[in-house]
């Protein structure tokens, strides 16, 4: 364990943010890192409780606590103790392929099931694991592993988020060749073009492409697969295919289409607009930003992002850092409570509020929460050149187990940019129609009972593709499952 008496002694201690005031004038990433003495303390409050429930994940009331991945977490913790880094990271690359990812944005589901947290504040496990990855690069113990052999298999794998990588990075390390194909201009999926650059550094994605090209991967960038390259010639040329293509589908909202009405957006294309431009940009300042131009742009405007999750909040960060007037977030559902209900223990997911770094800067901004509960729009009102300027609200609950309009409770706010935040319901159609594969009823690719084979042979599916829109560290487990069932299908055996 880490120390003895540690969860006594040291009280936990998170990695700091840069405040609001300063952060809102960049796209540059917002944490600060502790001190590595400081580190040590925290990675002293792991108790090594004898049943890690911090690496279960354990179904619980529908939802998943503990770490998908089985990160070994009370090893490199008393590893991170003892001062014995280097080991630490190579416990952590036992079973995990990307912390700098899930370090960075991972929810922390091994936290919520973490001992400590049954009756004081869990261990710092989301950023012990960053801490390993950074410093791990820092001192190079991380160095390119070419595979010695190489196995003469060859495989596809079309989308390049973090399930295509995972896939593409075991079966590398397995001695099979692989090569990812992606409609974008530059990989990562919803980890590039997606989740902002203030929460996930592009540089950070780069830096693990550029590894995996010297360890053997071949990335090629801007192929629409299913339109600039068909599957026949894939078919054909590969021994096996993994369809990685995200859920990307969005919910739509009845009251107002993007494309119709002029000041519309789905959040992802907003955001991706966002992080090229950003990407453009001489530096990552709001200045710099500016100058570039080529996005939606909300300087000036009232912002209203229907729907809440990662996605709405990440929408109210950039908004904000581009100026806009003011943002309003609505959701359907009631505000959860501040603590958890008796209803649901430890270590049960926690349904309580979460303010994210986007609530918090708007709540800095303009002195309020910008979340509206329990609302969604009736209406939206335009200008005379179909651009909107206002829209109509109303209050909704549930009453027996359907969504019901609260009649009277209609109010009409400013609104020039409607962002739609409201979920995803599947993958896109094109790429299951080109492979002739099965969407299930939730719209995702049906594969076989608890594997990733598709209807089709030879062709698999991982990540929110498979799953339906999820989580990085759900995407990574994903893909390392797949890959494992694709080294099967190829060797007789697996080796992963
Ligand atoms: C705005 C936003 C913020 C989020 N924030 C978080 C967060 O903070 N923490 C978290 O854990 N999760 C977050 N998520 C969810 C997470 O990003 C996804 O669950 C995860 O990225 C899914 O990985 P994936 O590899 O399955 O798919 P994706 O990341 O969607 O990648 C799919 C890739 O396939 C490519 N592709 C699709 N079709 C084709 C084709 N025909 N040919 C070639 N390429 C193709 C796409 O361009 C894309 O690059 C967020 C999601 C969104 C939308
Ligand atoms: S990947 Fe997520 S759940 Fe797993 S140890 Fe890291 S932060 Fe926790």
């Amino acid at each position: 364990m880490g120390k003895m008496t540690g969860f006594l002694e040291y009280k936990r201690c998170s990695n700091g943010d840069i405040p609001p005031k300063e952060r809102l004038l960049n796209f540059n990433e917002f944490h600060t890192m502790l001190s590595e003495d400081k580190r040590k303390e925290q990675a002293a409050r792991c108790m090594d409780c004898g049943v890690p429930l911090c690496q279960s994940a354990m179904e619980l009331s529908g939802m998943v606590t503990g770490c998908p991945l089985h990160n070994l977490i009370p090893e490199w913790n008393d590893e991170i103790y003892n001062g014995h880094n280097e080991h630490a990271f190579s416990r952590l690359a036992k079973t995990s392929n990307f912390p700098e990812f899930t370090g960075r944005v991972c929810p922390a589901l091994c936290e919520k099931a973490c001992m400590c947290g049954q009756y004081d504040d869990a261990v710092t496990i989301h950023d012990n694991e960053l801490f390993l990855i950074e410093n791990a690069f820092k001192k190079g113990y991380i160095k390119p592993r070419i595979p010695g052999r190489r196995s003469g298999k060859h495989i596809a794998v079309i989308g390049s988020g973090p399930a295509g990588l995972a896939v593409a990075d075991d079966l590398n390390h397995r001695g099979h060749s692989v090569d990812v194909f992606e409609r974008e201009d530059r990989i990562g999926g919803l980890l590039m073009y997606g989740i902002p650059n203030m929460k996930l550094d592009k540089k950070v994605i780069e830096r693990r492409q550029k590894l995996m090209e010297e360890e053997g991967v071949r990335f090629f960038t801007s192929i629409n697969v299913g339109k600039d390259m068909k599957s026949k010639e894939l078919l054909d040329k590969y021994d096996a295919i993994v369809l990685c293509c995200g859920a990307k589908k969005a919910r739509e909202l009845p009251a107002a289409e993007p494309g119709k009405v002029g000041g519309v957006y789905f959040a992802v294309d907003y955001l991706t607009q966002n992080t090229k431009a950003v990407l453009r940009a001489t530096d990552r300042s709001v200045k710099a930003l500016k100058e570039v131009g080529g996005y939606v742009n909300a300087e000036g405007k009232h912002v209203v992002i229907v729907g809440g999750g990662d996605t709405g909040n990440d929408c109210i960060g950039t908004a904000l850092r581009q100026g806009a007037a003011s943002v309003t977030a609505l959701e359907m559902m009631p505000q959860p409570p501040k603590e958890r209900s008796n209803s649901n223990p430890w270590p049960e997911w926690p349904k309580t509020l979460k303010t994210d770094y986007g609530h918090e800067e708007a709540i800095h901004l303009f002195g309020k929460d910008p979340r509206v509960f329990e609302t969604t729009v009736k209406k939206v009102n335009t200008d005379k050149k179909g651009q909107i300027n206002s829209i109509e609200t109303v209050k909704v609950a549930f009453k027996d187990g359907k969504l019901t309009e609260v009649s009277g409770s209609e109010k009409t706010i400013p609104c020039d940019l409607l962002l739609i935040a409201a979920g995803f319901v599947g993958c896109e159609d094109y790429v299951t129609d080109e492979f002739g594969t099965k969407r299930g009823a939730r719209g995702t690719v049906d594969t076989e009972e608890g594997g990733y084979m598709t209807s089709k042979k030879k062709v698999f599916s991982a990540g929110d593709m498979r799953r339906g829109q999820s989580l990085v560290v759900w995407a990574i487990s994903e893909g390392k499952a797949c890959a494992k069932e694709v080294d099967e299908f190829l060797m007789g055996y697996t080796g992963i």
